[in-house]
This record gives structure tokens, sequence and C-alpha cells, in this order.
């Protein structure tokens, strides 16, 4: 089916933008009814020397791949949307949905775009100088190429915003807490793409104690009681928590005046370590990507020894969040590494016998989407994440309750 079939022309297009650090993701939905995704691009290696740009003509079912130099987000945006402008006619399109990392206390609800919303994300930069200042310029750039259509940011903190206020509490002096500094917590818009779908597949199950454990890049966990987050590992910022491809999660917080008395070490060399050359990386000295240690761990110790904190450190925080639900019905995996990865998930698993996880060996090779075994106390599942699905649903929601609220 053509995109400018005249079935496609009625109800318009909604375009998803997902930047991440590195690589930026975007898809083009269809509106429907249904809303139906018809096109995924992807840019990877964004400030390396040669990137790639693979699009996806989903409702095609071709692919398409270009190398291209981006040394920054704004540089992947013109190459992309002068393919999608040879796919559809731009006027079909009715919106951008962008994620974005925070919208600090004030925004949690989707938003579409405005100058003061703008100005509070420029203000809230500091709290994530890694994503926000690139996802800010993202919605700059397509504000100039498209001036009129809406652009509506969701909001990756947003699933947590209800989380109790003893979790959200960070044990400094309260001024600060007082300030905004407080457990925040990311990865919302995955979770919120995994309760829809757990409420599909096991509507009673929705409902128990559960742990969302989204293992990629950037990995987290968030434990969810009766439906809504009420603990997360990350926390103020996307650093903290699990050990990850290049961030470290917790650390002892007296290692920076520690490197700095002893090293010289500055506030911004700090961050730099802790959010670039740390995590997988750090640790295995060779790479960030677990596949590939995964391939090194049998002749190269220091890959072995990544790989092994980062299932041990995953470990114990589903063992923490058990003790914070009061117990666990529900484990379930997703990112890359969830998703993929049949070796890390058992490696996790391996010792929850006594909270009730039992795999099963051949299912979770298979990455079937249950791999517990039958009988097994946790259900474990594997649930391929949709960030862009969920984003497309919000700003189709939004659009069109305001919608009605206009009329
Ligand atoms: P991002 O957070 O950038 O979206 P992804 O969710 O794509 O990242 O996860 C990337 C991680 O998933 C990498 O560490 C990669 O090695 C890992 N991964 C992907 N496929 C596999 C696989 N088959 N086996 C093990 N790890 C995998």
């Amino acid at each position: 089916m053509s995109l400018r079939d005249p079935c496609h022309h009625s109800h318009g297009f909604i375009l998803t933008i997902n930047g991440g650090s590195s690589s930026l993701k975007c898809s083009l939905f269809h509106v429907g009814p249904p809303l139906t995704r018809v096109v995924s691009c992807r840019v990877d290696r964004i400030g390396f020397p040669e990137g790639t740009l693979t699009l996806t003509d989903v409702a095609g079912g071709t692919s398409e791949r270009r190398t291209i130099q981006a040394a920054h987000y704004k540089d992947c945006v013109d190459p992309l949307l002068t393919w999608l402008e040879q796919k559809i006619t731009i006027t079909d399109l009715v919106a951008i949905g962008h994620r974005v990392v925070h919208g600090g206390h004030l925004y949690s609800e989707p938003q579409v775009v405005t100058p003061e919303i703008m100005g509070e994300l420029r203000r809230l930069s500091p709290y994530d100088p890694e994503h926000l200042p690139s996802e800010i310029e993202l919605i700059e750039t397509l504000g100039r190429r498209y001036p009129t259509l809406p652009q509506v940011a969701c909001f990756d903190a947003a699933f947590h915003r209800d989380m109790p206020h003893v979790a959200r509490l960070l044990p400094i002096p309260r001024r600060y807490v007082v300030a905004g500094v407080q457990r925040y917590g990311f990865h919302g818009l995955s979770y919120a793409y995994l309760m829809t779908e757990l409420r599909r597949v096991a509507p009673h199950q929705a409902n128990g104690r559960i742990i969302l454990a989204h293992l990629g890049n950037g990995a987290s966990m968030a434990a969810v009681l009766r439906g809504k987050s009420t603990d997360t590992s990350m926390g103020f910022t996307p650093t903290a928590g699990l050990p990850m491809s290049t961030r470290s999660g917790d650390l002892d917080p007296g290692l920076l005046s520690y490197l700095s008395r002893t090293e010289g070490m500055t506030v911004e060399q700090f961050h730099t370590m802790v959010n670039q050359q740390s995590g997988l990386l750090g640790v295995s000295e060779t790479s960030s990507d677990l596949r590939d240690l995964l391939a090194s761990e049998s002749h190269d110790p220091r890959a072995a020894e990544a790989v092994a904190l980062f299932c041990y450190q995953a470990k114990k925080w589903m063992g923490s969040f058990a003790a914070a639900l009061g117990g666990l019905d529900m484990l379930v995996f997703s990112g890359g590494i969830g998703e993929n990865s049949a070796v890390v998930r058992a490696r996790i698993c391996e010792g929850l016998e006594f909270l009730g996880v039992a795999l099963d060996e051949a299912r979770n090779r298979t990455g079937a989407a249950i791999i517990s075994r039958e009988g097994s106390g946790v259900t474990v599942r594997v649930i391929p994440t949709d960030e862009e699905s969920e984003i497309a649903r919000s700003v189709h929601q939004l659009l069109y309750q305001s919608r009605g609220n206009d009329g």
C-alpha cells in the first residue's frame, strides 16, 4: 500500500521523535483508526564520523539504509524529513510528538509545546544536560521546518509522578527537596507501554505486584503496585540506579570529593566519567555493547566482570523492589538486553528462586512471551517495548480530547 493512498489522506499522520544519547528513532503513524505505524526510521552513531540512517516503510515492507554525517541531532533532521516528504504529503502531518526526558514538577501530562513550555524546558536543562538540550534543539529545528504544526512533549518522568513521597525523597537537606531535587525516575514512556500491553494480555495480573525491567543502553527498573509506579531505580537524573552501557548507576557520594582531592578532578570531568565512561564500558575497558562483551567474556576477564556486575546489580534491585512491594507476582524484561539476551535474563534470575522466580530454560532460550515455568510463583514475561507507539497514542489522545473540548 502506498502512503499516498487516498485512505491514508483522510486522517493524516503523527510523527514521533525519540532522541537517545547517540541515536534518534522516529516513526510515522497513520491516525486511523486504528493508529498504525507506517514508517520507522533510526539514525545511529550520531556524533561519530559516519552515522547510518535506516528507513523502513512498514506498510510497503521495504527498508533502505544510507550513511550520513551527523555531528549532532539537528544534522539528521533534514535528511530524515526530506526522505519522509517523498513518502507523504507533508500537509497530511497533524502533529509531531517528542519524547522529552523531564517536565520538572510543573509538567507531567503530555503538553502542546508553547513558548512557556520551551522556557520551562530551558530552565530545567541543568537537571539533565545529557538529554534536555538536544531535545530542545530537536523541537526548535522541527518548529522552524513546520512552523504551523503542533508539537507535543511527552515526558519520560510522568509514569512515576504518583510515587509515594517516601520513594521520591532524597536524604539531603530539605531545602533542596523543596527546590525540586528529588527522585523523578525515567523510562516512563516505555513503562506506560508495557503496562498497556500487560493490561491487554493479562488484565488480572496487571493489578498485582510487578517489577518492570527496562534493560537497554539506558537501564532502569520500576516497582509497580496496582498499576502505579511505587519506586524506580533512576533518580534525580538518569545516571542513577543500575550500571548501564556507559553510565555508572548508583555510586558512593563520597567519590566525587575523593577524586577531586586526590586527582583534582573537576565537576565536569566527573559528569563525563559517570555518564560516558563508566558502566559496561568502564569496567570492560573495551565496549559499552552487551553483545560484544558476551562474545568476549570467555577470554577477557574484564568483559566477564562487566557482565557479572550488570547481572548482580540487576538481581539486587529486584530483591529490593520485591521487598518494597511486599512480594512479587510478575517480572517483565524489556529493552534491547531484556528482550534479546536469554543468558543475561537467566543470570539475573538465578538465585531468585526464594522469591518464587523459576525460569523455563527452553522458553527463555527462545524468548517466549512467558519464560517462567508452569506453576512458578512469579510469572516472568518478555515484552518488546515501543516508546514511539506510546508517544503517538499520547499525542492522539491529547489532540482528540482538546478538539472535543473545543467543540
Ligand atoms: P537504547 O537504550 O539505546 O534504545 P537498546 O534498548 O536498543 O538501547 O539496547 C541496546 C543494548 O541491547 C546493547 O547493549 C546491545 O548489546 C543489547 N542487545 C541487543 N541485542 C542483543 C542480543 N541479541 N543479545 C544481547 N544483547 C543484545
